[in-house]
């Protein structure tokens, strides 16, 4: 605890001196352009990977990224999403998972979370993923199963956070760009899912133009 309280005392002694007028202008209010979905790992931070700053990343975190479906969960995740997306209009979701993720190795092995009854129970929201993996990835094991399991976690919440009515609706204007990411703690590395490929890229390579029904099958968004 002592270098958190220390830091916080070099923050207020000295950042938020320097960056006064900055901070000032945050006062009024926030407009930020994303809503970042990731887990609570402390080794992923959403503002050190996309190198962004207080007021640009309006941030929901919670155990293994998981976004239950609209009326599923009374979580703080539906209101999140609908503030971001209603009041506060941001303009792109992105959900990154992360590799190594406890959370999705929960998932794949249970036993693991058994004398945890309330995050078993959270990860139930998740089962939807488990079955994905569990049968159609019965070959794969360890870490590459791992890494299986956290990519198609990340798409089954992209397709659950389009249950929400405040996200369907603003897709269906064409005014809201859903990004499925993968961050890598070992390179520092993102994958991005690409609709057009269907398949996980380095996210250098990906066209972030494209509109949201191309990041995965939509079939509220066909003509
Ligand atoms: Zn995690």
């Amino acid at each position: 605890m002592e270098h958190l309280l220390s830091g916080v005392h070099q923050f207020q002694s000295q950042v938020f001196q320097r960056e006064r007028d900055f901070f000032d202008k945050l006062v009024s209010g926030q407009s930020p352009s994303a809503l970042f979905v990731t887990c609570s790992d402390s080794r992923v931070d959403p503002n050190l990977i996309t190198q962004s700053g207080p007021g640009e990343l309006f941030v929901l975190r919670n155990a293994g990224n998981i976004i239950p479906p609209y009326g599923a969960s009374n979580g703080g995740e539906s209101a999140t999403i609908e503030y971001a997306v209603a009041a506060l209009g941001v303009r792109d979701i992105v959900i990154c998972g992360h590799s190594g993720c406890g959370a999705i190795n929960a998932l794949l092995h249970p036993e693991k979370a058994r004398s945890m009854p309330l995050v078993t129970n959270w990860l139930n929201h998740a089962e939807t993923t488990r079955r994905i993996v569990a049968e159609n990835y019965s070959d794969s094991t360890g870490d590459d199963l791992l890494e299986i399991a956290v990519q198609e976690h990340v798409l089954v919440q992209i397709e659950n956070i389009q249950t929400h009515p405040s996200v369907a609706v603003k897709l269906q204007r064409g005014e809201l760009t859903l990004h499925a990411w993968v961050y890598h703690l070992e390179t520092g590395g993102i994958l991005a899912y690409s609709g057009d490929d269907r398949c996980f890229e380095p996210l250098n390579k990906i066209d972030h133009t494209a509109a949201a029904q191309r990041v995965i099958d939509n079939p509220m968004l066909r003509k």
